[in-house]
C-alpha cells in the first residue's frame, strides 16, 4: 500500500508515488504535489512520540504517509538526518521562555537555521528516491542541484547535499549581498560534490540567471548527453521539504504533554514567522493529522501581504513595495506554498486554484470566495510587526526573560503576544540569534533598524561581533560551527557574471572537472 500524489492544478492524471514526487519537485503545468490522502494519528500515538528519539518520530510520520520506500530504509535515513549532526539530543527542543510561551528551537542543525530541519532530510530521500527509480528502470541519470540564495538556504542546501550519492550541488549567491557570516558559511563548505559561486549582481539577478538556466533546453540536453546529469532545484515547494516539517509540530506537542505542561488533548496555538508559507502549512498538516492545534498564527514583518490576505481574503501585490527588514527570510511577496493551503481549504478544487494563480500572474492579485475565506478564518489569525517593533521585542524579551531571539523569531513572539488567547502557544524559532548578529546588536543597544553601527563595531567580522554580544548578553552560546568560521579554510573564491551563459559555463566547468562521476 502506498499514498500517491496529485497536484494543485489538476495536471497529474495518474497519481505518482512519493519517490517520483520528490524527484520531480514541481508538477508539469506548474502545480504543487500533495498526497491523495492525509493520514491521522490517534492522540495516544501522538503522546507516545515523546518516548522515542526524534529520528523515530520522523520515521513514524513518514510511514503514516506510506512513502514507497522500505520501512527499515526510512528508519536508517532518519537516523542519518537527525543525529549527531545536531547540537542538541532533542534535535529541536521546546524551551518555555515565559508563562504559556514555548519556543520551539528549530536551529540546532549544522547551519544554525531552521532550513536544516528539512534540508538534512530531503537530500537523503531525494538520493534514495532516485536510486529506487533507477533500479525500477524509470530513471538513468544523476542530478545537479542548482540553488540561488539570498543567504541562508544556500548554506543549508550545501550542508544537506554534501557528499550525498548521485548528486552535485552548486550555489549562486549575490557578491557583496550576504552577511560576512553567511558568505563564510558557504565558501568554507566541505564535500567533493559541492561548488559555490559569487555572482555580480543582487539576489534577483542570481535567481533570474538560475531560472534561465533551468529553462534552457539545449543546455539540459547537453548535460544529459555529456554527463547523464539532470538539473534540479530541490527548492522549498518540494514535498520532500515539507513533510519533515510536519514532524516537529507533532513532536513539540508530545514533549509539552510529557513535561506535564499541558494535558493530553488540550488545544494549543502555534505561531510561525512566515515567508513562503511552508513552515506554517506544515503546522496545518500536523493539525489535520490529529495534533490538538487550535489556531495557526501567521506572523509577518513589514512585507505584510499574508497578514492582509488572512484578514481580508484578497491577495494583492499590485501596489506593494518590497521592503528590506531585519528578518530577510520573510521578505517575500509571492508566497508559493499558499497554493497548497488553498487547494486543501477549497476541498481540493484544482480549477479554483488555477484561476487564482492566473489572476495573480496577470493582475497581481486574486480574491478567494466567501466559503474558502471562512475556512481560512477557522484556522488562521495573523498580524504584522514593524522593523522597529521587531528590534524592541528582542530587547524586551532579553531584558525580561534572559532569552535572546533572532529577528524572525522576534516577529513571531510579538504576534503571539498580541493575538494570544487563553491557550499555550508554541512559537516556531527559525534561526539562532548569532546568524543575525548585527541586528541583534542594534536591538540590544537601541540602534534603529538599518542604523549605523559604532565604528569600533562596524569593523568587526561577524564572528567577532557575535563574541562581543555573547560576552554582554544572556542567551544561547554561539554554536561551534559559527564561532570557528573565521579559521576555516576558504575553498571557493570564483566571482562570475549573472548572464545565463556565464552560469552555464561555470556549471559545465565544474561538472567537467572530474567531479561528475
Ligand atoms: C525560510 C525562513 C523563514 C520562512 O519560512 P517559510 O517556510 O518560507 O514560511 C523564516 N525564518 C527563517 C530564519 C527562515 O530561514
Amino acid at each position: 500500500m502506498s499514498n500517491s500524489y496529485i497536484d494543485t492544478r489538476g495536471n497529474t492524471s495518474t497519481p505518482i508515488p512519493f519517490t517520483q514526487a520528490v524527484v520531480n519537485g514541481l508538477a508539469s503545468g506548474g502545480g504543487l504535489y500533495v498526497p491523495e490522502h492525509v493520514p491521522t494519528l490517534t492522540l495516544q500515538q501522538i503522546v507516545d512520540m515523546a518516548h522515542m528519539p526524534y529520528a523515530q518520530r520522523a520515521a513514524t510520520v513518514y510511514k503514516a504517509f506510506e512513502v514507497d520506500l522500505p520501512d527499515a530504509r526510512v528508519d536508517e535515513l532518519m537516523e542519518a538526518a537527525y543525529g549527531s549532526n545536531f547540537d542538541d539530543e532533542a534535535i529541536c527542543p521546546v524551551n518555555t521562555v515565559a508563562d504559556g510561551m514555548h519556543v520551539l528551537e528549530l536551529w540546532h542543525g549544522p547551519t544554525s537555521a531552521f532550513k536544516d530541519m528539512a534540508l538534512q532530510s530531503l537530500p537523503l530521500f531525494f538520493s534514495e528516491s532516485a536510486q529506487q527509480l533507477r533500479e525500477q528502470g524509470k530513471l538513468d541519470n544523476t542530478f545537479m542541484i542548482l540553488v540561488a540564495t539570498s543567504g541562508d538556504t544556500g548554506k543549508a542546501a550545501l550542508a544537506g547535499f554534501a557528499d550525498v550519492a548521485g548528486t552535485h550541488i552548486g550555489v549562486l549567491f549575490p557578491d557583496g549581498g550576504v552577511s560576512d557570516i553567511q558568505r563564510k558559511q558557504m565558501v568554507t563548505q566541505e564535500g567533493d560534490n559541492v561548488m559555490v559561486w559569487a555572482v555580480r549582481g543582487n539576489f534577483d539577478d542570481c535567481q533570474t540567471a538560475a531560472k534561465r538556466v533551468f529553462g534552457d533546453r539545449q543546455f539540459s540536453d547537453e548535460l544529459m548527453q555529456s554527463h547523464k546529469i539532470a538539473l534540479s532545484s530541490a527548492n522549498s515547494i518540494n514535498w520532500g521539504r515539507l513533510l519533515p516539517q510536519v514532524v516537529y509540530y507533532i513532536s513539540s506537542y508530545s514533549m509539552l504533554v510529557a513535561a506535564g505542561t499541558i494535558e493530553a488533548g488540550e488545544a494549543i496555538d502555534v505561531c510561525v514567522p512566515t515567508g513562503n508559507f511552508g513552515n506554517i502549512l506544515a503546522a496545518w498538516y500536523a493539525k489535520q493529522m490529529g495534533t490538538p492545534i487550535e489556531r495557526l498564527l501567521c506572523a509577518s514583518n513589514e512585507n505584510r501581504v499574508l497578514t492582509d490576505f488572512i484578514n481580508t481574503g484578497t491577495y494583492d501585490i499590485s501596489d506593494r513595495d518590497f521592503v528590506l527588514t531585519p528578518s530577510p527570510s520573510m521578505d517575500i511577496l509571492v508566497s508559493s506554498n499558499l497554493e497548497r493551503q488553498l487547494f486543501e481549504l477549497t476541498g481540493r478544487n484544482a480549477d479554483a486554484i488555477t484561476g487564482w494563480m492566473r489572476d495573480l500572474s496577470e493582475n497581481k492579485m486574486f480574491k478567494i470566495d466567501e466559503q474558502t475565506f471562512a475556512r481560512v478564518r477557522d484556522h488562521f489569525a495573523s498580524d504584522s510587526v514593524s522593523s522597529a517593533e521587531c528590534l524592541q521585542t528582542i530587547k524586551r524579551v532579553h531584558d525580561e526573560h534572559g532569552y535572546l531571539l533572532d529577528p524572525h523569531t522576534a516577529v513571531a513572539w510579538e504576534v503571539a503576544q498580541r493575538l494570544r488567547e487563553d491557550r499555550h502557544v508554541v512559537v516556531a524559532s527559525t534561526a539562532h540569534w548569532a546568524k543575525f548578529g548585527a541586528d541583534v546588536y542594534r536591538a540590544l543597544n537601541g540602534i534603529e533598524p538599518g542604523g549605523e553601527l559604532p565604528a569600533e563595531v562596524a569593523d568587526l567580522t561577524g564572528c567577532e561581533l557575535n563574541e562581543l554580544i555573547a560576552r554582554t548578553a544572556q542567551g544561547a552560546p554561539v554554536p561551534a560551527g559559527l564561532a570557528q568560521i573565521d579559521s576555516k579554510p576558504v575553498r571557493f573564491t570564483r566571482v562570475i557574471d549573472n548572464s545565463t551563459a556565464a552560469v552555464e559555463e561555470a556549471v559545465s566547468e565544474f561538472l567537467a572537472a572530474g567531479n561528475a562521476q
